[in-house]
């Protein structure tokens, strides 16, 4: 199996070079902000509990997510992989993934960090709120999830590091270019 986190921060990408990573190597896709929000839209007493949270910018409780997306794991026996997108977020999840992936005796292969700056993630999520209207996506709660991120989201880093499973790409410039250097990246490790 090739599994796959893909992190960084609101903003950098992840969900655009989730869905090209997706076409290219077959793997399922699992965003927790999407299922979040589809447990939103369909009232349910998880969407209920994390709409509190996200219209803050805050996370929403690491045991939660990780009962979600435990359940999750176990209703996709037989793919060629998973693309992490937007989990894990603290170092809780982190380690709760791991040992979820280990009970499917299967692994993270890799970890890629889009890089961008704040000014360019800022302007980059105030268009996204124009445009496809995620009621997060205000300028009060982009301050609040970029400050989440630094502080709770970015110590995974080295802990990805220290398991030498880090892949750092730039994620300024083109969607095309930048999704290049995450199928170099990639081809490199599923040899
Ligand atoms: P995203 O679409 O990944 O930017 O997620 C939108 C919001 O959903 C985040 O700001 C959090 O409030 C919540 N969320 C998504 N994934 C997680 C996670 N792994 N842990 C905690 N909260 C999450």
């Amino acid at each position: 199996m090739l599994n796959i986190v893909i992190f960084g921060a609101p903003g950098s990408g992840k969900g655009t070079q989730s869905e090209l990573i997706i076409k290219k190597y077959g793997l399922d896709h699992i965003s927790t902000g999407d299922i979040l929000r589809g447990e939103i839209e369909n009232q349910t007493e998880l969407g209920k509990i994390a709409d509190k949270y996200i219209a803050k910018g805050h996370l929403v409780p690491d045991e939660l997510i990780i009962a979600m997306l435990s359940s999750i794991l176990d209703t996709h026996p037989h793919n060629k992989g998973f693309i992490f997108d937007g989990f894990p977020r603290t170092l809780a999840q982190g380690e709760a993934l791991d040992k979820i992936l280990r009970d499917h005796s299967t692994s993270i292969a890799v970890t890629i960090n889009l890089s961008v700056d704040e000014a360019e993630l800022t302007k980059r999520l105030l268009k996204r709120g124009e445009i496809a209207g995620r009621s997060d996506d205000n300028i009060d709660t982009i301050h609040s999830r970029l400050e989440v991120y630094r502080k709770q989201t970015e110590p995974l880093l080295a802990y990805y590091k220290k398991q030498g499973k880090l892949i750092g790409i730039q994620g300024n410039g083109s969607v095309d270019d930048i999704f290049e250097k995450v199928s170099e990246a990639l081809d490199r490790i599923n040899k």
